[in-house]
C-alpha cells in the first residue's frame, strides 16, 4: 500500500464512526431506528432564499467570484455585523468559505506553527481538536462540567495559557452542550486575554440565533470590544437559515489573519459556490422572520426532551440556552446496565435495544454523556424517548 503521511496519521477516525456505521447497518437490515445524531436543522430552506439561487444560475452568476467572496455578500455580511451584533468590518476583514468548517481550518492554518497550542474547551465540536492537529498545532483541552453548565471559568482559562498558546476557541452556543455564556462570563474571560495580548481569539457564533437564555446573544468582541481587533468571528447560513447543504461560513477580523486565510484558500479552493453565496444574500439581507419559527420549534423539542430526560433513571439534563442539542449526564444510568462501561458502549447498546442513535460524549471530550440532537420531528422525539425510557426505567 502507499504509505500515508505523518500528518494524516495525527487525527483519529471520529468515535462517532461506530455508531453511525451500526445505526446505517440495522436499518439496512430493516430495524426502525430513530436518529438523534443530526448536526443539521431538519427544516426545507426557506423558499426566498431557494428562489434567489435559481435566478442566480438564470442571469449567469455561474463563474469564479472573487476568492474572498462577492461584493453583495460581503457587504451583507457587514451589514449582518452592524445589525445583529454592533460589530463593524471593512470589506479587506471579512473572508467567505465553503462553510464556517473551511473559516476555521483556514484559521489554524494560518495562524498555528509546528507546537503551537489551541486552548479548546470541553465539551467541544468534535473538528477542533483535529483541525489543530492538522495544522502541526497542540490542543490543550480545558474541561467544564456539567456543574460549571460546560462553561469554563476565567481561572481555568489562565491555568492553560503557556507562552506557546496562540489560539483560544470560544463556541456559544455551544455544539454539543447547548449552553451560553453571558456577557458577564465573556467579560471575565476577556480580563484574563487582555493579560495576553499575542493571543487570537476564535469565537464560533455558527449557533447564534437559535438561543432562549434570558439576555440577548452575545460574544466576546461584544463583550470586550477591545479584544474585538485580535478576534476572529466565524459564522455562517448553515443553522441559522437551514442551508447546511449550501456550504457557505464566514469570518471577520484583523485584516493580516483574513487576509492569510484567503491566501490559504486561494491555494485550496478558491471561492465558495456563486450560486450559494447569491442565496446567501437574500438569506442575510431578506426576511428574518424565517428564523423565528424554526428556533420556537427547537425550543418547544428542548423543554420535551430535557423534562422526559430527567424523568429517567439515573440520567440528569440540564436546561440548554439555545442549539438543537441536549447532553445529559448518563454515567448513573450506564452504571446501571451489566457489561456496558463507556458512554461507547452504552451508545451501541441503545442502537440494539432500544433502536435509538444518539452520539457518545467521548467524541465530544467529557465522558459519561451523550449528546441528544432535537432537529427532528415532535413524533419522532416521542418515541425516541419513550424507548430509552423502556431501557433506563422511570425516576
Ligand atoms: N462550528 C460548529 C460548532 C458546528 O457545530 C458546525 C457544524 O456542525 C460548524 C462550525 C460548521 O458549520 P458549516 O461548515 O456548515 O458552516
Amino acid at each position: 500500500a502507499i504509505e500515508l503521511s505523518e500528518r494524516v496519521g495525527r487525527v483519529q477516525p471520529s468515535p462517532t464512526m461506530a455508531v453511525t456505521a451500526r445505526a446505517a447497518e440495522m436499518r439496512a437490515a430493516g430495524h426502525d431506528i430513530i436518529g438523534l445524531g443530526a448536526g443539521e436543522p431538519d427544516f426545507d430552506t426557506p423558499e426566498h432564499i431557494s428562489a434567489a439561487a435559481i435566478q442566480a444560475i438564470h442571469d449567469g452568476q455561474t463563474r469564479y467570484t472573487p476568492v474572498d467572496g462577492t461584493p453583495a455578500l460581503k457587504q451583507a455580511i457587514q451589514a449582518k455585523f452592524k445589525r445583529d451584533n454592533g460589530l463593524e468590518y471593512d470589506a479587506n476583514q471579512i473572508l467567505v468559505s465553503t462553510g464556517a468548517k473551511q473559516s476555521l481550518y483556514n484559521l489554524f492554518m494560518a495562524v498555528m506553527s509546528p507546537g503551537d497550542e489551541v486552548v479548546i474547551p470541553a465539551p467541544y465540536w468534535v473538528s477542533y481538536p483535529d483541525m489543530a492537529l492538522l495544522a502541526d498545532g497542540v490542543p490543550r483541552i480545558v474541561e467544564a462540567d456539567q456543574s460549571q453548565r460546560f462553561k469554563i471559568s476565567a481561572e481555568q482559562l489562565e491555568a492553560a495559557i503557556t507562552d506557546r498558546t496562540r489560539v483560544v476557541v470560544l463556541n456559544s452556543p455551544s455544539n454539543p452542550t447547548g449552553t451560553a455564556y453571558t456577557r458577564a462570563e465573556f467579560e471575565a474571560l476577556g480580563e484574563v486575554l487582555r493579560r495576553h495580548p499575542d493571543i487570537l481569539i476564535a469565537s464560533d457564533d455558527i449557533y447564534e440565533p437559535i438561543l432562549w437564555m434570558d439576555e440577548p446573544f452575545c460574544n466576546i468582541a461584544m463583550a470586550c470590544p477591545d479584544l474585538a481587533e485580535r478576534t476572529v468571528v466565524v459564522n455562517g447560513v448553515s443553522k441559522s437559515y437551514a442551508m447546511t447543504g449550501w456550504r457557505i461560513g464566514y469570518a471577520a477580523g484583523p485584516a493580516n489573519v483574513i487576509g492569510a486565510m484567503k491566501k490559504i484558500q486561494s491555494q485550496s479552493t478558491s471561492n465558495a459556490s456563486s450560486i450559494s453565496q447569491a442565496a446567501s444574500v437574500e438569506a442575510l439581507n431578506g426576511d428574518q422572520g424565517v428564523i423565528g419559527p424554526m428556533v420556537k420549534a427547537f425550543r418547544e423539542r428542548h423543554d420535551f426532551v430535557v423534562e422526559r430526560l430527567n424523568a429517567m433513571k439515573g440520567v440528569s439534563c440540564i436546561a440548554g440556552d439555545g442549539t438543537f442539542y441536549a447532553y445529559p449526564d448518563v454515567s448513573e444510568a450506564m452504571a446501571a446496565i451489566d457489561g456496558i462501561d463507556t458512554d461507547t458502549a452504552l451508545a451501541e447498546y441503545l442502537i440494539s435495544e432500544a433502536n435509538v442513535a444518539l452520539v457518545p460524549g467521548t467524541a465530544f471530550g467529557l465522558s459519561g454523556h451523550a449528546r441528544i440532537s432535537f432537529a427532528t420531528s415532535m413524533e419522532n422525539l416521542e418515541k425516541a424517548m419513550d424507548r430509552l425510557e423502556k431501557v433506563f426505567g422511570r425516576e
